[in-house]
Order: structure tokens, then C-alpha cells, then sequence
């Protein structure tokens, strides 16, 4: 179709799973099952480590090629189902934006998360993936990651898709459950340090659904925009409920401010002035960032992804931190 002339130019992303494999393991699988083909190039991303960026061709080739037997889970070995993770850059940004974050920060002698809205796992196996490798480098305790999704059928495929992911590696271990994040008693999450909270949005920055409605945004409808927002806020509101939270991540893949900067700064003004936006470490160098309305300087500190602009589907993803008491008697 028309719509597709440019999209089909865009690179496509494969995020390895280094659970499993080293991304050098990966990509010479992946060479070897292009060699026939002169113009296949791999990449390494310039900001998502262990994510490779390849022609838009490459990835039905690449799923199609089953070398292996991909019903044995055996660490190490190719596998197109456990190796790699077809995931889309700025969908790799929040996981990477809450490690860098939490490993930044010596405080902590072992790491409990919480992924709120987790269903289909891209980003708890995402956060699971870069955990590990962070554990690998110290003497702490395995990283336990909650991961919860309120639909019963995306739970499952979140679970399997977990299990068969992670399979192995003892450095990480999560926890999905069925349950409704707004219904969570934060009283039982006491260790949790950081969630990361990817809520239901309109997914107007998604490429893929053609990209003409981002010029119509008031085809989107007042009425959904206005309950996703609320729903995100009250979810945004929940997170920083939780009795040890210090970090959390809060993206989207809508462009609309009303899912985006705006749940951030209706959320801030109902907390205490301990809570403010932080820059993620991973993104120092990202240019784009939050859109700001005339008051506010927060934004600096946002990260805004442009489905025209970036090569990656629309995004957005803010840092909220609560200073401690610790970090607050050094000021
Ligand atoms: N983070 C996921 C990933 O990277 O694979 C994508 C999450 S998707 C944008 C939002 C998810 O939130 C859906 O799976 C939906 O079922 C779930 N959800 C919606 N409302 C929820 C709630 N109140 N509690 C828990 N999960 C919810």
C-alpha cells in the first residue's frame, strides 16, 4: 500500500536475549544464515546495548530459519524462539532506563522490581536480561522481578514466554501473577525498590497502525483519551503508593501529552515534593526529550521518541525517584 513506502526503508530491531546467548553467539547464527546475501549488514545499536539493527528483510528470514531444534531449550545454543526477542528499539528504552537507574545507586544489596503491566513480557524479560548481567558483576542476591498483567489470557502468554526466556539463569527470578495492578496491596511489595509501569495507552506512536492518524488526533476520540489517561494516572499514582519504591519507570507508546507529560504532572502535584523526574543514565545523549508547557523544566528530563523522526515507534518514557532520607541529609 501507499502507507508502507516509507515504513518499508525503516531498519527492523532484534533485541538478544543474554540470558541465553552472548550477542556475539547471535550474531554469527545470524551471519551464517545470511551469508547469500551481499547487502544484509548488522548493526549494533547506539544506545540499546545488546540490540542488533538490521535490513527490514532480514527478520522474516530470520524467524523462518529454525536451525536447532527450537523445542529444546539448551543454554547457549540458537534457538529463534529464546535467542532473540523481536523488539522494537524504543520499546527497549524503560528496562534500560530503570537498570541504569538502580545500578547507579550502591544502596541496595539486592533488587526487587515490579513490572505492573507486564503481559507480553518484552520488557520484563528486557529488565530480567540486563538484571542478570548486572548481578553477574557482584556478590548479590538473585534480582525477583513481579510481573503482573490483569488479563487472563495475556498472563499466560506472559508466563510461558517468561519461563521459557529466563530458563537457566539463577540470577533472576520472576514472578508473574493475574492480577489487577490498581487492586495491589502495596503492604505486600515492602521490598519492592523500583517498578516499571507500561499502562494500556492509546498506541498512537505505533508505526505499524499507519501513521496517518498521528495528523488526526482528533479522530482519536476525547472521550478514550480522557479514560486512558485517567486509568494511567491512577496507575502512575498506585506505583509511588508502594513503601520502599525509589524508582519508577512510567512509559507509553502514544504521543499524546495528555498519556504522557501531563499523567506525570497531575501525579506530582497530589505527592510530596520528595518525588521528582530524574534523568535516566542510560539516555544521557538521547536529544529528544519531553514537550514542554510554559512552566515546567521537569521535561529536560523525559525522553520523547518521534515515529517520523527516530527510526523506532513513537515513545515516551519518564523517570520519577523519591530522594530518601539518606540522600536528603547531604543537602
Ligand atoms: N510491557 C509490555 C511489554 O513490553 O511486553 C506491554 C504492556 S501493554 C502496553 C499493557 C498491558 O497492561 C496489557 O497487557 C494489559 O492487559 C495490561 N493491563 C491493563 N490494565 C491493567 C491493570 N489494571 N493491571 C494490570 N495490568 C493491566
Amino acid at each position: 500500500g501507499e502507507e508502507t513506502s516509507d515504513d518499508d526503508t525503516w531498519p527492523r530491531y532484534i533485541r538478544v536475549n543474554t540470558c541465553q546467548n552472548t550477542t556475539q553467539q547471535v550474531v554469527d547464527v545470524l551471519r551464517s544464515i545470511m551469508s547469500d546475501d551481499a547487502n544484509f549488514t548488522i548493526y549494533l545499536d547506539a544506545h540499546v546495548s545488546d540490540l542488533l539493527v538490521v535490513p527490514p528483510s532480514a527478520t522474516a528470514l530470520i524467524l523462518s530459519h529454525t536451525a536447532g531444534d527450537a523445542d529444546k531449550k539448551e543454554k547457549g545454543k540458537w534457538n529463534p524462539q529464546t535467542s532473540i526477542v523481536l523488539q522494537d528499539k524504543s520499546s527497549c528504552f524503560p528496562a534500560l532506563c530503570l537498570v541504569s537507574l538502580l545500578s547507579a545507586d550502591p544502596r541496595f544489596q539486592s533488587w526487587e522490581l515490579m513490572d505492573a503491566c507486564a503481559a507480553p513480557g518484552n520488557k520484563t524479560t528486557h529488565l530480567a536480561a540486563l538484571a542478570s548481567q548486572f548481578m553477574a558483576g557482584t556478590q548479590q542476591k538473585p534480582c525477583t522481578i513481579h510481573a503482573l498483567d490483569r488479563d487472563k489470557q495475556r498472563h499466560a502468554l506472559l508466563q510461558r514466554r517468561c519461563e521459557a526466556l529466563v530458563n537457566g539463569d539463577d540470577r533472576v527470578l520472576i514472578q508473574t501473577k493475574q492480577q489487577d495492578f490498581l487492586t495491589v496491596n502495596p503492604k505486600e511489595y515492602l521490598n519492592v525498590r523500583g517498578i516499571l509501569l507500561d499502562p494500556t495507552c492509546s498506541g498512537s506512536g505505533m508505526r505499524d497502525k499507519g501513521l496517518k492518524h498521528l495528523t488526526e488526533k482528533e479522530n482519536e476520540g476525547e472521550e478514550r483519551l480522557e479514560k486512558l489517561s485517567y486509568f494511567q494516572y491512577k496507575a502512575l499514582l498506585h506505583a509511588c503508593s508502594f513503601p520502599q519504591v525509589e524508582y519508577i519507570v512510567y512509559s507509553t507508546c502514544s504521543v499524546n501529552a495528555e498519556e504522557n507529560e501531563n499523567v506525570v504532572h497531575r501525579v506530582l502535584a497530589e505527592l510530596p515534593s520528595t518525588w521528582h523526574v530524574v534523568p535516566p543514565p542510560a539516555l544521557a545523549h538521547w536529544k529528544r526529550r519531553g514537550q514542554a508547557s510554559s512552566k515546567d523544566t521537569d521535561e529536560k528530563h523525559m525522553i520523547r521518541v518521534d515515529p517520523l523522526e527516530d527510526e523506532t515507534n513513537g515513545f515516551f518514557v519518564c523517570c520519577l525517584a523519591r530522594s530518601s532520607l539518606h540522600s536528603m541529609s547531604k543537602q
